[in-house]
């Protein structure tokens, strides 16, 4: 059976085929981030997120680590990217989202990047 051989890379276009987790991969692109900080930067429920998270960590696209309170995230495979950008060229579009402009006080986050990030500029 030939689409046997297109198992795996169907399974993971089905992980990507949902605008919540293309937005959740664009912030985790620069580096782990709590569930917390995606709620404050989506807007979604914690338990809205934590679905879309766990459908990325049966890909094999993300996992998780506890640190007290706060549950971080990082994407496993950052070749998925290279997907994901040529996606976006096809389509004309450049990420919104990426961590490093949205650690800011703005999005009221409370995560522990975004608490540094507001001392840092004395608020
Ligand atoms: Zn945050």
């Amino acid at each position: 059976m030939f689409a046997e051989a297109y198992e795996l890379q169907a399974g993971l276009f089905k992980a990507l085929m949902h605008p919540a987790r293309l937005a959740i991969l664009d912030i985790l692109r620069h580096g782990e981030e709590c569930v917390c900080h995606m709620e404050a930067v989506l807007g979604y429920r914690q338990a809205y997120i934590s679905q879309q998270l766990m459908m990325l960590r049966k890909a094999g696209l993300v996992e998780d680590r506890r640190d007290g309170w706060n549950i971080y995230y990082r994407v496993t495979r950052p070749d998925i990217y290279h997907v994901i950008d040529a996606m976006n060229e096809v389509v004309g579009q450049k990420p919104v989202l990426a961590a490093r402009s949205t650690h800011l006080r703005e999005e009221r986050c409370l995560c522990p990047k975004c608490n540094l990030a507001a001392e840092a500029v004395g608020n």
